[in-house]
């Protein structure tokens, strides 16, 4: 058996930013230091900040008065900005600058006019982040067929923004469904889907092309891990999403000569290591080898409280 690691796979630019925030508030301010939510969506990553000192919760009123308190890169709404301030907590934003602009872009959207449609999954926390950010009524939209069901006259001025985590191919069907459904609409000149979701995209997208099966290792609740996943299934290899070697099924790669391997945004690498050593015990004489693909460079400066 052979494995073939996706290139580019694993941390984003956001990610390594969002996490840095953590560890180096922890050497300034000491701990503990509580994060709003999963700082990223990666059960291994939370459980190494927790073991440095740093605290998880859902909501701000889990924090006392006076702690250093992290936004985790997904965002927040305006509501939570407030609420961290009328109690004076000390905050580091780690919203991904990608996930900011596109909270400016909605926010321009709205201050000429336009009703804001933003297209991604409900519930998702930088969705919520999203909405609650713009200071208007958002309409989400999921699908094609929600468009349909959008309560907007259809010559209304419109604008849609998207979350930056979804397949490049689903966005481009709903952008073309509201185009054709509003007569007056803008979005952005270049697609809010972020670098790293779409490079990571492309190379699965090359991966399928070789490979018998596909592994993604990432978090069940980790968006760009799972679109990875859905890309392998619809050209037509199966795919699984993993969180680690543990969860490697032996029989998905039984008798399968190549093995696609790749890992989302929030998955660090030496969990793909865990699946290789995990792939190692199934065959002892597995060949190990990269995909020509994509270098990224991008990096997010810290907030200026951090720097050095
Ligand atoms: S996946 Fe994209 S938007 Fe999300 S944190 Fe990474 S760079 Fe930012």
């Amino acid at each position: 058996m052979r494995v073939i690691l996706a290139q580019p796979r694993g941390f984003c630019a956001g990610v390594v930013r969002a996490i840095d925030i953590v560890e180096r508030a922890l050497e300034k301010y000491g701990e503990p230091v509580y994060v709003r939510h999963e700082i990223v969506h990666n059960r291994h990553v939370v459980e190494a900040l927790k073991s440095k000192g740093a605290r998880f919760v859902e909501e701000l009123t889990e924090v006392p008065d006076g702690a250093v308190t992290v936004f985790s890169a997904h965002g927040v709404p305006q509501t939570v900005v407030k609420d961290a301030q009328s109690r004076g907590l000390p905050v580091l934003d780690a919203t991904c600058p990608l996930v900011s602009k596109v909270h400016s872009q909605g926010k321009r959207y709205v201050a000429h006019g336009r009703t804001l449609v933003l297209i991604g999954h409900a519930g998702h926390p930088e969705v919520e982040g999203t909405m609650g950010q713009v200071g208007a009524p958002v309409h989400l939209v999921q699908s094609e067929k929600d468009v349909e069901t959008l309560p907007i006259p259809s010559d209304a001025p419109v604008a849609y923004v998207t979350q930056t985590t979804l397949s490049i191919d689903d966005t481009k069907g709903i952008i073309a469904a509201l185009k054709r459904r509003f007569s007056d609409i803008v979005g952005p000149e270049t697609s809010d889907i972020c670098y790293a979701t779409q490079n990571r995209q492309m190379a699965v997208r090359d991966l399928c092309r070789v490979a018998d099966v596909i592994l993604v290792v990432g978090a069940k609740n980790s968006s760009n891990s799972n679109r990875l996943r859905e890309i392998g299934i619809e050209e037509g290899v199966p795919s699984y999403l993993i969180t680690d070697g543990d969860e490697l099924d032996p029989s998905w790669v039984r008798g399968m000569k190549t093995v696609g391997l790749t890992a989302g945004a929030s998955a660090p690498e030496e969990l793909v290591l865990n699946v290789i050593a995990a792939l190692r015990r199934i065959d002892a004489d597995l060949e190990v080898s990269q995909m020509h693909g994509k270098k990224e460079h991008i990096e997010f400066r810290l907030p200026a409280e951090l720097r050095n």
